[in-house]
């Protein structure tokens, strides 16, 4: 697989947005809330970073494929996540592609009542958005391709690679890759 960016960058950049954040909180307390199972690198290393009062928690979000739901429904589970009711909440998800996860926890965080919401995304598919978003911090924008390593992964592997790589395949396979974070828990769960 070729790599698209290496292990060494991904780090100095994990270490500039922890700055930005850093910068932006100001000792205030926050929680990060990371998306499962794609951030876990991310938030591992960007928290490791932050000298500032921080709580942790997790969300999921799986797209239930059945007969009854319209395709690409989002179920979120906020089963790991922490009393977040008039917090500052940091959600921290691995990519941004369509918009549609984020859009709809952001959604799901506000109606919880938090008392403020930033996200932030390590990477971001340029042209690929069809819900405007526009995330906080950034670490890379990307082209359409699908990628893999640092907790993305393709049918729940390759997670554990250290840089991120692109996974060759063919494109007309794209859109079930996309989605197959989601569907693979959606599989699980059944
Ligand atoms: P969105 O709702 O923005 O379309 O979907 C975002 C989710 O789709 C990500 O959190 C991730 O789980 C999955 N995803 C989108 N693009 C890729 C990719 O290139 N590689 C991997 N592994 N997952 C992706
Ligand atoms: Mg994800």
């Amino acid at each position: 697989m070729d790599i698209l960016i290496p292990a060494d960058k991904i780090r100095q950049r994990v270490g500039e947005l922890a700055s930005q954040v850093a910068a932006d909180y100001a000792g205030r307390p926050v929680t990060i809330v990371g998306v499962l199972t794609g951030c876990l690198m991310f938030l591992a290393d960007l928290v490791r970073h932050l000298d500032l009062p921080l709580r942790i928690g997790l969300i999921q979000a799986s797209s239930y494929r059945g007969e009854r739901t319209t395709p690409g429904d989002l179920h979120i589970d906020p089963a790991l996540l922490p009393d977040v009711r008039g917090r500052h909440i940091l959600l921290l998800d691995d990519i941004l592609d369509t918009g549609r996860t984020l859009a709809a926890l952001c959604e799901h965080l506000r109606r919880v009542g938090v008392a403020s919401l930033k996200v932030g995304v390590l990477l971001r598919k340029v042209g690929r958005q069809v819900v405007p978003f526009e995330p906080d911090y950034c670490g890379f924008e990307i082209p359409d391709a699908f990628v893999v390593g640092y907790g993305l992964d393709y049918n729940d592997e390759h997670r554990h690679l250290p840089d991120i790589l692109i996974l060759p395949g063919p494109s007309e396979d794209g859109e079930t890759r996309r989605q197959g974070d989601k569907e693979t828990r959606t599989q699980k769960e059944k």
